[in-house]
């Protein structure tokens, strides 16, 4: 039976304040980074795949190897956040875009990598494995099979450079809207 002193005493409170505070959510939510259920770079980011060592990690980033490395140095910078590709990022977006290059080289430097041979670029969309932002740094690109080395070819439409991104991204905001 329903205590009536019990529901008075919610009565002014909508039940999803209710939730929030009894899934101990509510001071959260806002500082949060968007998160996506069942993405394996979301996991990642969070440190939730234990098969997975983060190369890097701060507040806003983190570098893993991938799986699948294509030369002796390959790896993952990816944002915490929740971000499905590189054709949706706009102006605000470009010091993100800086950001995950300069950790990029940062990386690469550090394992041991040379930057200046190093292929750098993000996929564009439909070649993309993982629907989660991710900028791939990869070198030597000797190393690289013809088929990757096409795979990972800068200038393409396919995958492309900070450098082409940010370009798209500029082109596109001087354009007049129609
Ligand atoms: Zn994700
Ligand atoms: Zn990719």
């Amino acid at each position: 039976m329903k205590n009536p002193e019990l529901s008075h005493a919610h009565a002014a409170a909508p039940d999803f304040i209710d939730y929030f505070i009894d899934s101990g959510n509510f001071l959260n939510i806002a500082q949060e980074p968007l998160r996506e259920r069942n993405c394996v770079f979301c996991n990642i980011a969070h440190g939730e795949d234990p098969s997975t060592d983060l190369l890097y990690k701060d507040d806003n980033y983190v570098a893993f190897r991938s799986i699948r490395p294509a030369a002796s140095h390959h790896y993952l910078i990816i944002p915490k956040s929740h971000i499905k590709d590189a054709v949706g990022l706009g102006a605000q977006h470009v010091p993100m875009l800086d950001e995950m290059e300069a950790i990029a080289n940062d990386v690469l430097t550090q394992l041991g990598g040379d930057s200046r041979t190093a292929r750098i670029g993000y996929h564009w969309p439909p070649f993309i494995s993982v629907s989660h932002l991710h900028l791939h740094a990869i070198a030597p690109a000797d190393d690289l099979s013809i088929k990757a080395s096409i795979l990972f070819q800068p200038g393409s439409k396919w995958f492309r450079t900070t450098q082409e991104v940010v370009s798209r991204i500029k082109a596109r905001a001087v354009k007049p809207s129609l």
